[in-house]
């Protein structure tokens, strides 16, 4: 007999620290856009754990790589090399069109990564005086939860009474690249920004934006950073985000999908000389490319191109896109999305898009609130339009539902 979800519940209050408000549901199996709880109803995933389980749950592929490399090596340190690293690299490159790969573990870590590296970069070859480095990040970014990158977060909740934290950040508003431009100085090494702002709700720069910001970046010699541990790998219907504006990132930080949701997988990557610089010694991850990492990362890259999930994204993420906005409900504010990357955000008075989110979930349907007024709506890569079509009849009739 297995447990209820009372008591499921109760003991997860009881025992862990309260950092998460999850929706009252306990899932229990998972396969393809499918969800399962602990009574047996299925739920359509329309958030896919953030976008890391973008190539479906369980995905068989993915799964038989996994059990195969556990029973063979899991772990050696970087202290040896493995035999499945020097494929993941040459795959991962062969792939994004990158040069050098740094590979960690979360999403955070490559992010963190990264910082250390454009610093020593800004150092070592752009010639800034040690210790001056200067960043520039956006407002209402989210880059993880780290220490280094909570500091420079401007929302409250994130980086209240976490501090003191590191300088050498600076804050500018997204889509904005007059306001880049000007934040510029001789010790700025690194521009870190999301393609599309995700946590902040699926925001969508003005069309152009990235196009003027690598100008400015290759004019004024700074690495261009783009964290598309979201919007990478198919999610925007692209293989990563910068291609919709056709520029090239000079630092690219993948995650999330990666892996397929079984393991966590992050890498950095780029095409010049910023991992160049770090030497043996000045960084390092005891999980950090490791063999069952790089053998799911493998499957995980192989599936998501040779079952087309990334046209898919394209072609579904306009299905969902066109059918969200030809709901009519008063409620709506407004929809947006790129891709499988989607947002519904509700005028205030429509009340907390938490609501909407529990109703979807009565009906079938998993989708997380974000900023009190926006439904997010992310689905596996591999959701198909009858899927899409059955999701739009559920969201449609919650939206034009009266809570009041
Ligand atoms: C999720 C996310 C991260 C952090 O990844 P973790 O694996 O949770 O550390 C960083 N940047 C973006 C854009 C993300 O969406």
């Amino acid at each position: 007999m297995s447990r209820s979800v009372i008591d499921l519940l109760a003991t997860e209050a009881r025992f862990g620290a309260q950092n998460y408000q999850p929706i009252g549901v306990v899932l229990t199996r998972g396969e393809g856009v499918w969800v399962w709880d602990t009574e047996g109803k299925r739920y359509l995933d329309c958030l896919s754990a953030y976008s890391a389980v973008s190539q479906g749950h369980c995905h068989p592929k993915i799964l038989a790589a996994m059990v195969e490399q556990a029973q063979r090596l899991t772990l050696t340190s970087r202290a040896f090399h493995n035999d499945q690293l020097a494929p993941f690299y040459e795959e991962i490159a062969a792939l994004t069109g990158s040069h050098k790969v740094l590979p960690m573990n979360s999403g955070a870590e490559a992010v963190e990564s990264a910082i250390k590296s454009v610093r020593k970069w800004g150092y070592e070859v752009k010639g800034v005086p040690d210790g001056q480095a200067e960043i520039i990040v956006c407002a209402n970014n989210f880059h993880g939860r780290t220490l280094g990158i909570v500091g420079f977060s401007t929302d409250p909740e994130t980086h209240g009474h976490f501090g003191p934290f590191a300088p050498g950040f600076r804050i500018i508003p997204f889509g904005d690249a007059t306001a880049l431009e000007a934040a510029i100085t001789p010790n700025t090494v690194a521009f870190l920004v999301e393609p599309i702002q995700g946590e902040a709700g699926v925001i969508i720069p003005p069309s152009g934006y990235f196009t003027e910001v690598r100008e400015l970046c290759t004019a004024n010699k700074i690495m261009l950073v783009l964290d598309e541990i979201q919007t990478g790998l198919g999610r925007t219907g692209k293989l990563l985000a910068e291609q919709h504006e056709g520029i090239e990132a000079d630092v690219t930080l993948l995650g999330k999908a990666l892996s397929g949701g079984f393991y966590p997988v992050s890498a950095v990557l780029s095409n010049n000389d910023v991992l160049g610089t770090l030497r043996p010694g000045q960084h390092g991850s005891t999980f950090g490319g490791n063999p069952l990492a790089c053998a799911v990362a493998r499957a995980a890259m192989r599936v998501l191109v040779e079952e087309g999930m990334i046209e898919n994204a394209a072609l579904q993420g306009a299905r969902f896109l066109d059918g969200l906005k030809d709901i009519r409900a008063n409620t709506i504010r407004e929809v947006r999305g790129r891709g499988l990357m989607l947002a519904v955000e509700l005028y205030p008075e429509a009340g907390p898009a938490r609501r909407y989110c529990e109703a979807l979930q009565g009906k079938g349907i998993l989708a997380k609130d974000t900023h009190e007024h926006t439904i997010r709506i992310a689905p596996p890569l591999v959701i198909t339009s009858e899927q899409v079509d059955w999701a739009l009849e559920r969201f449609a009739s919650t939206l034009t539902q009266d809570f009041s």
